[in-house]
């Protein structure tokens, strides 16, 4: 009997982990010999390929550090300034830099490694729940980013963008999913959804999983699907779609696939017009087996909601990846989010782990204060422990941070087993954009700038992800204080609510981008009395913060210290328009 296809893919996983350290040493060298003689590695390696040659004296860099030769290849240069392998395209992550987008280069080696990668991390979540390819369809809820062009002409687009474009998956998307082609690339986000979710209810006895790539989306999604269920049960009733949808691709999918079908929007509108919503999605889609989206990391704060709505359904967790790399899979689909270790896939990258110490709530690299460390080698990372991961790829990263810390929860085999612990240098984060301190720093400057000449100080802010509605937004708690005499009068609206439109117009590309499509709600400023940040402060040492150390949290995540700015709130104000 023919072998199924994630069966294949078991056998793969196992091998591949079984042979880690050799795939890694392997890797490497091929590494190092395509590209020793590239500018960049050229004055580190002096030609040398060895393993310990290139620990020592290759450094170990974040992406500001490789930016200067990604810009001159986006700017036109050649790529083997900084590698061999021509660049096709680059992957815009969601992380900045001096708020742009990274550029991560892209070569032809991608597509294949995606592809195995895509059949690894599936191979599990199939033998769990049987082979979707064969039962039923996903209806997942997949957007595609805008794609910028370099000056040099090279196309920039995000990670799943990309996929999204590939021939293959465009040819197997009306077999395999619910969604057509041209809402996934339709540039209105909530008429994409609209038709995503309609086209899932249209073919509800189809579906065989219900996802996207981060589980914020799923539950955006289901949001959506309680405020327009009625408007789509009527267009099932008559077979004809909303004229809210003007986007000629999405209203062409929709002819090709509607029809007057009173029944199902009838048995629809039953099912979303019970009072509790509990438990919807296995509802409205009998037939699926799981709801499959990333719920670690950041997106952890959804999950309550999540479960919610999925009425038992499991949540899985199935992959860990990011622009620099494709790096773990969940090979236990059943696990709770919060306990989910991503598996890693020896030949994606080469690996290397920086021990951090988990000191309090921050993770301090080792090394960094004077005490000398060295990566520690994938198979060689030791249980219990946190690290910061590193890649070397043959795609231009040469022993670069990505940003996240991890810990060693086990062992497959001999390749090792991560939980995600948190990103660096994220203080705040709603979806996948990433907002680092400095970036948030640097909004409240210039937005404070528009208080001096009404008379008003900034003397202290904090701010607050607030993912209680769908989508989430930021709230900063700012505590002002008039520059003549003690007591406040509350500050002019107008100028405060043109203090939400300066921060979110010097926030970072990403925000931006996703504030305009509304995956990122209106900037709330929250004006509390003052004293409320000693207030604040009190809170934190009472919980056992040092009195002579304690710093201002730029990001309040207790339910405590949350209420208790709440409490004091004398003004609230939102940003009225998206940023330009
Ligand atoms: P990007 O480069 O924009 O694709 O974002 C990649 C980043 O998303 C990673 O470096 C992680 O910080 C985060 N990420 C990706 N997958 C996961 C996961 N399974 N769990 C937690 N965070 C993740």
């Amino acid at each position: 009997m023919e072998a199924k296809w994630y069966e294949e893919g078991l056998k793969m996983i196992e091998e591949l982990t079984s042979n880690a350290e050799q795939i890694q040493d392997d890797l490497l060298k091929g590494i190092l010999s395509r590209n020793a003689g590239t500018q960049y590695l050229r004055r580190f390696l002096h030609g040398q390929t060895d393993k310990q040659y290139f620990k020592e004296n290759v450094p170990i860099v974040s992406y500001e550090d490789l930016k200067p030769y990604i810009d001159r290849i986006a700017n036109g240069e050649t790529s083997d300034i900084l590698l061999a392998e021509p660049i096709t395209a680059f992957f815009m992550s969601s992380g900045t830099s001096g708020g742009q987008p990274k550029l991560m280069p892209v070569t032809a080696e991608v597509a294949q490694l995606w592809a195995m990668f895509r059949t690894l991390y599936e191979s599990p979540v199939m033998k769990h729940f049987g082979d979707l390819n064969k039962s039923g369809k996903r209806m997942e809820f997949m957007f595609a980013r805008p794609e910028i062009e370099t000056p040099g002409g090279l196309k920039a687009t995000s990670v799943t963008t990309s996929i999204f474009k590939e021939n293959g998956f465009i040819a197997m998307l009306p077999k395999l999913y619910t969604s057509p082609v041209e809402t996934i690339f339709c540039p209105e986000t909530q008429q994409s959804l609209y038709c995503q979710l309609l086209f899932g209810l249209i073919q509800r006895g189809e579906v065989a999983m219900v996802g996207s790539f981060f589980a914020a989306t799923v539950l955006r999604a289901i949001k959506f699907l309680e405020n327009h269920w009625q408007e789509m049960c009527s267009d099932i009733k008559t077979g004809q779609i909303s004229h809210r949808i003007t986007d000629i691709g999405c209203r062409n999918a929709a002819s090709l696939i509607m029809k007057p079908n009173p029944a199902l929007a009838d048995l629809i509108e039953d099912i979303c017009n019970s009072k509790s919503w509990e438990g919807i999605i296995r509802k409205v889609w009998p037939k699926a087996r799981y709801v499959g989206c990333i719920c670690t990391g950041v997106m952890e704060q959804y999950t309550t909601e999540l479960e919610f709505y999925s009425g038992g359904l499991p949540l899985v967790s199935a992959l860990y990846a990011s622009s620099e790399a494709f790096c773990g899979i969940n090979l236990e689909p059943l696990c709770k989010p919060s306990d989910v270790s991503y598996t890693f896939v020896p030949n994606m990258a080469y690996f290397e782990f920086l021990p951090v110490k988990n000191d309090g709530n921050e993770y301090i690299e080792m090394g960094s204060k004077n005490e000398v460390t060295e990566t520690v080698d994938l198979v060689n990372v030791k249980l219990g422990h946190c690290y910061e991961l590193l890649v070397t790829t043959s795609r231009g990263l040469y022993r670069c941070k990505i940003g996240d810390v991890l810990m060693v929860t086990g062992f497959h085999n001999n390749a090792p087993q991560f939980q995600f612990v948190k990103r660096q240098n994220v203080a705040i984060s709603v979806d996948q954009e990433k907002t680092s301190e400095a970036d948030l720093f640097k909004a409240v400057t210039e937005a404070k700038a528009l208080l001096d000449p009404i008379g008003f100080i900034l003397t202290e802010y904090t701010s607050y992800a607030d993912t209680s509605s769908a989508p989430g937004h930021y709230v900063l708690f700012w505590e002002l204080k008039e520059k003549e005499g003690n007591h406040c009068t509350e500050p002019d609206p107008k100028i405060m609510v043109e203090c939400c439109v300066r921060m979110e117009e010097s926030l970072h590309y990403t925000y931006k981008i996703y504030r305009k499509k509304n995956i990122i709600a209106p900037l709330e400023i929250r004006v509390v009395k003052q004293g409320s940040f000693e207030a604040l402060m009190d809170y934190y040492v009472s919980k056992g913060a040092s009195f002579s150390q304690y710093k201002r949290p730029s990001c309040i995540k207790s339910k405590e210290a949350l209420k208790i700015l709440d409490s004091v709130v004398i003004g609230k104000f939102f940003s009225p328009k998206p940023p330009l």
